[in-house]
């Protein structure tokens, strides 16, 4: 039968732009297309919504994929078009019913027929009633109702005969890249991975910034960093990993600095840094995964210490969450059962038993500089290697870069 595929996209906030609506559905398509590759042909606008006509041979967790991690998707639903002839429409429809959100087998439905054909043969509600029979009869668990349906079978009868089943959700927000450049500083915990999926979903494109001291972190802790790099990659349409080298630099505070401001200093040395590599990145942003009261460090004026210590905008889209709503996010994105491998970060080998959560700005600010850094902090950013993940979230080899 000649049955095409065509994966039709619903679009929200988009939707509600003016002028520069055209910026924003472009930038979406580039993004959606970037991990469809090779496998689209092409892609239409009709009423508002997006089509991208799929090969037959794109395998069917690169085609969630692209959608379900692309921002600017509200919905998506794969759509499978035939000729206008009853026995392939019926054949159409027993595919798309054999994948989800029916493929579960139970739950209330709906068929709706629209008819832009008006030559065609059947009326809508002919078209309806026969293709819902088909449906109870594949899934006696299922049950007809008209008003309130949990799911949806469309068939629109127009140039072809078009079959596709109510959305899956898309992560809805913004297309990537559509806001410019950030440094996420991107710490093996919880927090940080779902910091970026927020900030992705406003438009921001990210780099991520990692601090290593090893021995004190071990090797595990920075494959852990890495496996989150490569789950944040496809939110972030591809993500480059910096790591930054940091023990004799945490050692230097340790030993000069005193012990109940170790972490102050170690947040400071780490947003200079940031900031560093932001300057030669061309970023000009910085993203942290904190979380005002989440623990004793992430305090007003540990927070204002900290923005002292950027030349840069430093952003906090987590500020206001709880931890379980954090946590929610981290699943839903993937990233919460790497997050909880129980290799330490670097701070919390470091951290002092009675840590300074309420330091005075100037003072603290003054015992950074006494520190003298600056040659520590150079050498740091000079020894930073980047890693570099494709849309898909695979390491790309140095010469692919
Ligand atoms: P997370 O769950 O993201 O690790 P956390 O609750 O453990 O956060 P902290 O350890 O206080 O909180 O870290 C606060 C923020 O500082 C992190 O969200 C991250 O943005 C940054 N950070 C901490 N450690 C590192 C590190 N080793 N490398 C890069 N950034 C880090
Ligand atoms: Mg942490």
């Amino acid at each position: 039968m000649d049955n095409y595929t065509s994966i039709l996209v619903r679009m929200g906030e988009i939707s509600l732009k003016g002028l520069n609506r055209g910026f924003f559905e472009k930038r979406l398509k580039q993004n959606i297309k970037s991990k469809l590759k090779p496998y689209h042909s092409e892609e239409h606008k009709q009423k508002g919504r997006l089509y991208f006509d799929i090969t037959n041979e794109c395998p069917e967790e690169i085609m969630d994929m692209a959608f379900r991690t692309t921002f600017g998707v509200v919905g998506y639903s794969k759509c499978l078009s035939c000729e206008k002839d009853w026995d392939a429409i019926v054949e159409t429809a027993r595919k798309v019913i054999a994948q989800p959100p029916f493929d579960a087998g139970t739950g209330t439905f709906k068929v709706e027929a629209r008819r832009s054909d008006k030559l065609f043969p059947m009326l809508s509600y002919d078209i309806e009633s026969k293709l819902g029979g088909i449906v109870l009869s594949t899934y006696p668990g299922m049950r007809v109702d008209v008003h309130h349906p949990q799911f949806r079978l469309f068939c629109e009868i127009r140039d072809r005969a078009y079959v596709y089943a109510s959305p899956q959700s898309g992560p809805d927000g913004l297309p990537c890249t559509t806001a410019g450049k950030a440094m996420l500083l991107l710490s093996g915990g919880i927090d940080s991975p779902v910091a970026c999926y927020k900030m992705a979903g406003r438009g921001l494109k990210m780099e991520a910034v990692y601090f290593h001291a090893y021995p004190y972190t071990s090797q595990e802790a920075l494959d852990k960093v890495k496996k989150l790099a490569s789950i944040l990659a496809p939110y972030n349409q591809g993500m480059r990993l910096h790591v930054v080298p940091f023990t004799e630099q945490q050692l230097w505070i340790r030993d000069h600095a005193p012990e109940d401001e170790t972490t102050l200093m170690f947040r400071a040395a780490m947003m200079k840094v940031g900031n560093m590599l932001a300057e030669k990145e061309d970023a000009t942003a910085i993203v942290t995964g904190e979380a005002l009261s989440q623990v004793a460090s992430q305090t007003l004026d540990s927070m204002s210490f900290s923005d002292s210590m950027s030349d840069r905008l430093v952003l906090r889209p987590l500020v206001g969450m709880s931890k379980g709503e954090i946590m929610d996010l981290a699943k839903k994105i993937g990233t919460y059962e790497t997050s909880i491998l129980p290799y330490e970060d670097c701070c919390v080998v470091f951290s002092p038993k009675h840590p300074l959560v309420h330091p005075d700005k100037q003072t603290a600010s003054r015992h950074f500089l006494d520190l003298q850094m600056d040659e520590l902090l150079q050498k740091a950013v000079q020894e930073t290697v980047a890693i570099d993940f494709n849309v898909h979230g695979t390491e790309l080899k140095d010469a692919e870069a």
